[in-house]
């Protein structure tokens, strides 16, 4: 079994932004309001992400352990959906067994905690501990034990720059939960709660300066759904960076959407400068395959043109209403 947590490791933790991207989405699905991600060495070190989320009683914390306990997958069609996050059950172990693992977590109002550590995928430990608010996962020495996955990692902060934008992609689709990053102690990304003013978020990712330029965008056809926000075309980039593409709330990279994304701006744009672009498209799970990428940063549209399609129009039509 650590041999096979080691294979789905190999597969899904390609570096410290896995991890991060993993945990806090665990986090989130927790119902977490609030979620610090603190990092050492690029996340080399070590990467803590503490939640204040519903916690684990000790069976399901030891559970979280085992390969495929997910308690996400209500029914076997859910498989097929974008409905859960993550990868089944499989991210904790995964983890576990390619770092020195620290999970201490409690259900709320218990008066007792768990703390459970594994050090590369072996016997898990598990400890009573104090009670606290939600859980708090520590992964230190990331691929201590698979040398030639460590070899492979950039720069401490090219890893640290990754870490921040697997936060970044989800604080974006999660407006309503407070996010802090911190790389050795210094505040790095400091986003609040802003339910009520998306663009709020966008600037805590992006900017402050893109805030005023930002429209919203909306666009209801054939079953697709795209909201979102652009920047004006006064407000640009030199690279892509600022475009974020969501489908059901996740984080996505299609060269359809990216196509039509440019059609819709070309006219607007100088030469060599990029929009911004924060679109969030909701359609039936049913009708996107997630599955064919094993991070998942990747999808399948059953009408890819529809979709590309209801993107442009709502890009366009934010576009030419505009004053600019
Ligand atoms: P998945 O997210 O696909 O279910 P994971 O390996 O990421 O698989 O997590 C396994 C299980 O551990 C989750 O289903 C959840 O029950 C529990 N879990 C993990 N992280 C947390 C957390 N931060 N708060 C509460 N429960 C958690
Ligand atoms: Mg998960």
């Amino acid at each position: 079994d650590v041999l096979i947590n080691k294979i789905a490791a190999g597969e899904v933790v390609e570096r410290p932004a896995s991890v991060v991207k993993e945990l806090v989405e665990n986090s989130i699905d927790a119902g977490s309001r609030t979620v610090r991600v603190a990092l050492e060495r690029g996340g080399l070190g070590r990467i803590t992400i503490s939640d204040d989320g519903q916690g684990m009683s000790a069976e399901d914390a030891r559970l979280s352990l085992e390969r495929h306990a997910t308690s996400k997958l209500r029914e076997l069609d859910d498989l097929f959906t974008l409905s859960t996050k993550g990868f089944r059950g499989e991210a904790l172990p995964a983890i576990a067994s390619v770092s020195r693992f620290t999970l201490h977590t409690a259900e709320r109002e218990s008066y007792v905690g768990t703390r459970i550590t594994v050090e590369g995928g072996g016997e898990p430990l598990v400890e009573e501990a104090p009670p606290r608010v939600g859980t708090v996962i520590s992964v230190e020495d990331l691929f201590y034990n698979t040398p030639a996955r460590r070899k492979f990692m950039r720069r401490e902060s090219t890893e640290l720059q990754h870490a921040e934008e697997a936060v970044i992609r989800l604080a974006l689709a999660h407006p309503d939960v407070s996010f802090f990053v911190e790389h050795g102690g210094q505040a790095l990304f400091t986003s609040p709660a802003s339910p009520t003013d998306a663009r709020e978020r966008i600037a805590a990712a992006l900017g402050p300066g893109v805030h005023p330029h930002l429209v919203a965008v909306e666009e209801r056809r054939l079953g697709v759904n795209v909201t979102g926000y652009i920047a004006s075309p006064e407000y640009t980039l030199p690279n892509a960076r600022g475009i974020y593409t969501f489908v059901n709330r996740r984080y996505i990279r299609d060269r359809g959407l990216n196509s039509a994304i440019q059609r819709a701006f070309q006219e607007f744009l100088a030469a060599g400068r990029q929009p911004v672009v924060v679109l969030f498209i909701d359609m039936d799970p049913r009708a996107v395959d997630v599955n064919v990428h094993p991070q998942k940063l990747e999808v399948r549209f059953a009408d890819a043109k529809g979709v590309g399609d209801a993107v442009n129009a709502a890009i366009s039509r934010a576009l030419r209403a505009a004053p600019w």
